[in-house]
């Protein structure tokens, strides 16, 4: 995109927040109503699109993606003028007679800039808590999925006023080009490559960011897990789209005792959720491209290949694998993101927790385990975003909880209340009644100043 139309787009923005119409939370809820009726509109579109960029079927679309936006306008629409309203906070006595109390204000103009695996929800999720905490948004989808980031940019164009919402297509130009400009704030989802260079480019401005990374997300399996349903909500939260989810487990770390027995399981699993031919299923997502296809392809090899393996050239599609490994393998040293599910085994919990440490902190983590002592010390003892006793992924899908990682996979957390709170500076205001003005703080002190001083500040 031409870099003097997004300059118009940035002026357009700046003066329709001068107006300070999203001040008022109505207007923002009317927003809010209009894109949940859009998305609704436009739903044989988004289906379409994201059948195109990466082979999701009508219903994964609607639960990771649709369905995730609808639940978060609905929850913002219903909470948008509780969180709006200044917050009342208790004064110490030394500050008597006051009252304070905490105002949420709009940062002004955020930049969220959005990946390919999630098209739609990851540019629009983010999008709606701005939009209910006052904001107006440049949206900067990904490129890698261009049928989804044009059905976002017509969603958007027939939703907003463009000084309110508006979006930028483009690659890296075009991104770079906006990381120039001076945003009110950044919101990031995508690798922590490029979150690093997003981060250097927020510091010239002094704008706040919220980074939404990834990493290896482990899957830990102890002797005392329940091994039928651990192997089916592990295959459901792996081979999602293909593996190419921020919170997918990335390998299975289990315990040596139950290897053999959760192979089994993982093997009927398979079959049962993507049937003995998953290259041919039309339900199960492809490689989003030849670059990721070959990557995934890579680690495959006749030594390590447990089950599946097999891969579509033409389709871009591979079957979901599960290899032996160990961390000294290639595959256990960067987030994977595709169908391949590494297992290494432990002998020793607390040596476990060590190896698990010694990796980058995960975005996500995963227990199975009927051992409460267990599951705690995993939850307790291990650095991570956050996670799920005895399931996966499901952590997301909830607006009661935030969602983000730590250092390499992320900073900050979005989501219901804490999406609100991300895109929301809180002014504090101390209210000094004239009435009455105590002399204590003022010069010249003594000893009863002194006294009182000591006493109300203890
Ligand atoms: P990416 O980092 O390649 O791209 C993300 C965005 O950054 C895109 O919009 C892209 O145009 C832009 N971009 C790419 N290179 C750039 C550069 N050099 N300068 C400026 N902008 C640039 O990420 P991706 O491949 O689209 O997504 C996959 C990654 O995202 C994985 O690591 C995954 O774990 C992570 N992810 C995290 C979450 C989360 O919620 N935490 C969700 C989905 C994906």
């Amino acid at each position: 995109m031409d870099k003097e139309i997004i300059l118009e787009k940035i002026k357009k923005q700046r003066k329709f927040l001068e107006e300070n119409s999203m001040l008022n939370y109505k207007n923002r809820i009317l927003a809010l109503k209009k894109l949940y009726k859009n998305i609704q509109i436009m739903t044989p579109e988004i289906n379409e699109a994201l059948k195109k960029d990466l082979n999701k079927g009508e219903v994964e679309s609607y639960m990771v993606e649709i369905g995730m936006v609808l639940n978060e306008i609905s929850y913002m629409v219903k909470h948008c003028k509780e969180f709006s309203k200044p917050k009342r906070v208790s004064t110490p006595l030394a500050q008597f007679p006051s009252s304070s109390y905490k105002i949420p204000c709009a940062y002004g103009m955020v930049l969220i800039i959005s990946p390919w695996n999630y098209p739609f929800m990851l540019a629009i999720e983010p999008l709606v808590d701005a939009i209910c905490a006052g904001n107006s948004a440049i949206v900067k989808p990904s490129e890698i999925s261009p049928n989804v980031s044009n059905v976002i940019q017509k969603l958007i164009e027939m939703t907003f006023d463009e000084g309110h919402v508006t979006t930028v297509l483009g690659g890296v130009e075009e991104c770079t080009f906006l990381l120039d400009q001076d945003f009110d704030y950044i919101f990031y989802t995508g690798s922590t490559r490029v979150g690093e260079i997003v981060m250097k480019k927020a510091a010239e401005h002094f704008t706040p960011v919220t980074l939404e990374m990834g990493g290896k997300s482990p899957c830990i399996v102890d002797e005392t897990a329940n091994i039928p349903l651990t192997a089916k909500r592990i295959v459901f939260g792996k081979f999602l789209n293909c593996g190419q989810t921020c919170v997918a487990p990335d390998y299975i770390y289990c315990d040596e005792k139950v290897k053999e027995k959760l192979i089994y399981e993982l093997k009927r699993q398979i079959i049962l959720q993507y049937t003995t031919d998953p290259i041919n299923n039309t339900e199960y997502p492809r490689m989003i491209n030849q670059k990721q296809y070959d990557a995934m392809r890579s680690f495959i090899n006749d030594e390590n290949l447990i089950f599946g393996g097999k891969c579509s050239d033409e389709k871009l599609k591979i079957e979901p694998t599960i290899l032996n490994a160990t961390f000294e393998d290639e595959v256990m040293k960067e987030e994977i993101f595709g169908p391949i599910l590494p297992i290494v085994t432990f002998n020793d919990i607390d040596e476990a927790i060590k190896n698990v440490n010694s990796l980058n902190k995960p975005l996500a983590f995963y227990v199975f385990s009927s051992s409460k002592e267990n599951q705690n010390k995993f939850i307790n003892r291990c650095p991570f975003g956050g996670g799920c006793i005895n399931d996966t992924i499901v952590h997301i899908a909830t607006p009661n909880m935030g969602f983000g990682g730590l250092k390499q996979s992320g900073i900050g957390a979005y989501h219901g209340k804490i999406g609100f709170d991300t895109f929301t500076h809180y002014k504090s205001i101390l209210d000094k009644k004239t009435w009455l003005d105590l002399s204590m703080r003022y010069q010249p002190f003594n000893k009863f100043k002194t006294f009182l001083i000591k006493l109300f500040m203890r």
